[in-house]
């Protein structure tokens, strides 16, 4: 990991003082994606850099956030490209007022240079949202909605810690829709503590009956730390087994499919045309400029992300001009194979060319890994790319790494 000091953005109050020559300039869009911190309750399976809603400390957080915005959008890797997707993620960026939420996206346009048509999603927690908060996000130039509805059952959201009820996730839909949003994405979870076959079969066909543009069905992961894991170890949890986690993850693929979803990556459906543009910038491969506490960003080779405590980044950004808290350059195999991992999520999966550079060989029977999977029909390849097939989805993970 390189030192924090060795990257160094171009610092200008002006975004436009110098027009660089239409030739030089990089016409590559990018995406932005502005972290939000706060939730109203932490729930138990998150280790998400979020944290309790503390109003006291908001008002800070957003100012770091207009100087963070104004700073980076001056930076030579960005001046001129234009941005074609804006995502607020967190954390619940709809905790906080509209007019916060839509006072950072106004700096950002004027900051920046946005595509016609930008994409600009925004998650969203039932509880959080009521009908002028999200006609003012609506008017405001919010185009996307991402809804955590994770489940329709009152006690699994309660075993899991959400700090809505089914109801209300139901209702906010509705909200939605009343406000004008035409992009919404529902965020369901399987595998949960105590779920059944049946709980998750409802959920899916309330997702379906309501007929959102998107739909992405998540696997519960138990991640070190948090209390689910805890309860896990201690073996206080009963937890769907593997076969039924397959039989849940193969119902949603075919009670999305039938009900004319494309299944374009192993978690993401969409109706036609609604693909999410954002997450699409990851998994391409493309580059994002990532701004608040902990935020990611990828640019000009180089991934670098900020400090990640609030108070951290507002202290940063104050006194150093940046929050930028490490960064690592990426050689060519590391980007190669970030490409592959990235690509074979998609459904579509990866141009063969492109899969056998990234692992050096001439020929998919050159290599035992290769064969073995496409043997065992984890793989295959359909006009000139390869895919993760229906029966590797469920084990794409191990599979990547495998190749790798
Ligand atoms: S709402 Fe989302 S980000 Fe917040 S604690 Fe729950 S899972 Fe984590």
């Amino acid at each position: 990991m390189k030192a924090v000091s060795s990257f160094k953005f171009r610092v200008s109050s002006s975004n436009s003082a110098i027009d660089p020559k239409p030739e030089t300039r990089n016409p590559k869009p990018f995406g932005l994606y502005i972290h939000i911190p706060y939730c109203l309750s932490r729930c138990h399976y998150c280790d998400f850099n979020t944290y309790r809603l503390d109003d006291a400390h908001v008002q800070q957080y957003l100012d770091g956030l207009a100087q963070e915005i104004t700073l980076r959008a001056s930076a030579m890797a960005i001046r001129d490209r234009r941005v074609c997707s804006v995502f607020f993620g967190g954390g619940t960026p709809s905790i906080l007022q509209a007019s916060q939420l839509i006072g950072i996206l106004d700096h950002c346009r004027a900051a920046f240079t946005f595509e016609d048509g930008v994409e600009v999603s925004l998650e969203a927690n039932p509880g959080t949202v009521d009908l002028p908060k999200l006609r003012t996000l609506w008017e405001g130039g919010v185009t996307r909605l991402s809804v955590g509805v994770q489940a329709v059952q009152d006690r699994l959201l309660q075993r899991i810690g959400r700090a809505h009820a089914a109801c209300e996730a139901k209702r906010a839909f509705w909200l939605m829709r009343e406000a004008g949003f035409s992009n919404i994405n529902l965020d369901l979870m399987f595998g949960l503590p105590g779920q059944s076959i049946g709980d998750w079969s409802e959920t899916l066909d309330w997702a379906i009956s309501v007929g959102p543009e998107h739909v992405s069905p998540y696997g519960l992961i138990l991640e070190e730390g948090t209390p689910l894991h805890q309860e896990h170890r201690q073996g206080e949890i009963g937890l769907p087994d593997e076969e039924a986690e397959a039989v849940m993850y193969g119902m949603a693929v075919d009670r999305l499919l039938d009900a004319g979803f494309e299944h374009y990556e192993i978690s993401n459906f969409a109706r036609p045309g609604f693909r999410c543009r954002h997450n699409l910038v990851y998994w391409h491969h493309q580059e994002y400029l990532g701004m608040g506490a902990g935020a990611h960003s990828f640019l000009a080779g180089r991934r670098f992300y900020n400090e990640l405590l609030p108070a951290s980044y507002v202290r940063a950004i104050s006194e150093r001009g940046t929050a930028v808290a490490g960064d690592e350059e990426l050689s060519a195999e590391m980007l190669r194979s970030e490409r592959l991992m990235l690509g074979l999520r998609l459904r579509a999966g990866l141009d063969v060319q492109v899969f056998k550079d990234v692992l050096s060989i001439e020929d998919l029977s050159a290599s035992d890994r290769v064969t073995r999977l496409l043997d065992d029909g984890f793989l295959r390849v359909k006009e000139g790319r390869v895919q993760i097939t229906e029966r590797g989805l469920l084990v794409a993970n191990e599979l990547i790494v495998q190749l790798l």
